[in-house]
């Protein structure tokens, strides 16, 4: 009886079902540019915090944002084949696991799940992982449609030794790889590999990525300048074409197409070419072998200097002074889609769907005291933003 009487409670109220793990974690980049807000993606996030069934079929609770598998047919890296039976969601993360294949072979399955739509700058995407304590790599990255344009956000190798090379891999355990790659039309690959490009762990976090889990994230501002934070600090920043794409391979546009998130994990190529891969024995002790991402968080950038610009002036389709009163009220002849309004932190505190026509008021009462975006779409996807203040 109370179990129904609390999820009574939830049903009536969605917005504590809407609490995420990030809560409470300021978004790290621009963090002093007042001129800036970050407006969460609904489909590019996810805290993971609901299970689901190993395989093909994962529910619609995964399926709305993300697919299993790869961006394309491709089977897999290096030693590793990707199968949907190899990553679930369960205890608050998204797993992905690796298994033995072939023992004569010493091939592994694997898993990768990518996100249905794509993003593009400006955005930061921040995950909280935990690395594997395996060779394999561990990756949360992103790539272009046609392949020719990679972000790595979560790139690592949390294993100290490699049975298969009989080598320590010490210093892979204790660095993150932060890259990026563009890649010509003829499949050259150009990636940086400056010493900054391998991020050692800070004494006072221990002394492996994979003793615990931490946030990593990718600011990806403009097609020439990529930031990374680890933890909420900046740890590194690539900017300008000498770093970005010195070959051109991307014909001086730098990274400017639209990527698509991917969770992944392998025993790549260059790897089993140097004889490092995960052999049986290490494959057999399950929790060395799943790589847990905690969360993921996708934030576009929104810039309030442009509500500067007449078409995006929420105050064309609605009727309010600035301050604004008590209520907001809507002239609009068109139909309206939905009014978001976010506080200066980019949070969406007030979310109005589905307004119907004979509704010509939206209450403003709720809302503390404080500076608000507020943004309006039309039926036909026009958006108009604006700032405004509520006494
Ligand atoms: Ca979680």
């Amino acid at each position: 009886m109370k179990l129904k009487n609390t999820l009574q409670i939830l049903l009536l109220f969605p917005f504590f079902m809407n609490a995420q793990d990030w809560d409470g974690l300021p978004v790290p980049a621009e963090a002093n540019n007042s001129n800036y807000v970050w407006e969460l993606v609904d489909e590019l996030s996810d805290s993971f915090n609901y299970e689901t069934p190993s395989g093909s079929n994962k529910g619609a609770t995964f399926n709305t944002n993300w697919e299993d598998g790869y961006i394309n047919p491709w089977p897999g890296f290096g030693n590793t084949t990707w199968t949907p039976n190899n990553s679930r969601v369960t205890n608050g993360n998204l797993e992905l696991k690796a298994t033995s294949k072939n023992t004569a072979q010493n091939t592994n399955y694997f898993s990768a799940a990518h996100a249905r739509t794509t993003i593009i700058y400006p955005v930061y995407i921040e995950t909280n992982v935990k690395i594997m304590n395996a060779v394999m790599a561990n990756a949360v990255w992103m790539l272009s449609t046609n392949s020719k344009e990679e972000i790595d956000i979560v790139e690592a190798y949390g294993s100290s030794f490699s049975e298969s090379s009989n080598s320590s891999k010490e210093w892979f355990a204790r660095r993150m790889h932060l890259s990026h790659h563009t890649f010509s039309s003829s499949g050259a690959d150009y990636q940086p590999t400056d010493p900054g490009s391998y991020y050692l762990i800070p004494e006072e976090d221990g002394k492996y990525w994979r003793a615990g889990f931490h946030r990593v994230g990718v600011y990806w501002r403009d097609p020439f300048h990529l930031e990374y934070y680890i933890d909420g600090e900046l740890v590194r920043t690539v900017s300008g074409a000498s770093i970005i794409d010195p070959n051109e391979h991307l014909n001086g546009n730098g990274l400017s197409s639209p990527e698509t998130i991917i969770f992944s994990g392998a025993a790549q190529q260059w790897q089993v070419n140097n004889g490092v891969y995960p052999t049986v024995n290490e494959l057999s002790v399950e929790s060395n072998n799943i790589f847990q991402i905690d969360w993921i968080r996708t934030y576009k950038r929104f810039d309030l200097l442009s509500t500067n610009t007449p078409k995006s002036k929420a105050s064309k389709v609605l009727q309010f002074s600035n301050p604004v009163g008590r209520y907001i009220t809507i002239k609009y002849d068109a139909q309206i889609k939905n009014i978001k309004i976010f506080n200066i932190n980019g949070s969406l505190v007030k979310r109005i769907d589905s307004i119907p026509q004979n509704q010509r008021t939206i209450f403003m009462d709720d809302l503390r005291s404080g500076i608000y975006i507020i943004k309006v779409v039309d039926q036909k996807g026009m958006q108009y933003q604006e700032k405004i203040i509520k006494p």
